[in-house]
């Protein structure tokens, strides 16, 4: 078998090795060594770091994969949370009603109720037509109101859920960095 000429490229031992070899060991170092070879020259690189450059690429593509998905996760929520927001009444979009005003809008509710409820009664003497509207009108208010609040609650389920998902993204993709 025809040798050839070859550098260590850990401590630059001349060697020789075979014309198809792959690996070797230097003679003097001990390092393993993978045989490289191009259209014009043969070189050696010491197999650890070859792996190491390997595995750097990779995690840098992972990182890279996670941060997409991160971004990918961020137009989800954005486009989902567009569908929760409602107009106020200056024709601005905001999101519903959650907690606090969600409680206090079943509570205005709850009294313009109980109030149709005794206007009713000053009434009853009157056609059961008004009696007929009015309540109809209690109704329609009662349903908007459990539809804004159902909303609202649906808005936060939706927006707990996001930042859940995101949080952990975020814990893998530092993981991974400091790997
Ligand atoms: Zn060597």
């Amino acid at each position: 078998m025809k040798l050839v000429s070859v550098d260590c490229n850990h401590c630059g031992a001349p060697l020789e090795v075979g014309e198809t070899t792959r690996f070797v060991t230097c003679g003097y170092c001990s390092k393993r060594l993978a045989v490289q070879r191009t259209d014009s020259a043969i070189y050696t690189e010491v197999l650890d770091e070859i792996r190491q450059t390997t595995n750097q690429l990779a995690d840098d593509m992972e990182v890279i994969k996670m941060q997409n998905q991160i971004e990918q996760l961020d137009r989800e929520w954005a486009m989902e949370r567009e569908g929760y927001m409602v107009r106020n009444k200056h024709g601005v979009k905001e999101p519903p009603v959650t907690g606090i005003g969600a409680v206090i809008a079943v509570l205005i509710t709850l009294v313009a109720i109980v109030f149709m409820g005794r206007l009713f009664m000053e009434v009853a003497g009157g056609s059961s037509m008004e009696a007929l509207v009015i309540l109809g009108v209690a109704g329609f208010g009662i349903l908007t109101v459990a539809t804004a609040v159902r909303k609202g609650q649906r808005f936060q389920q939706g927006k707990q859920r996001y930042q859940t998902h995101r949080q952990r993204m975020l814990r893998d993709l530092e993981r991974l960095k400091r790997r």
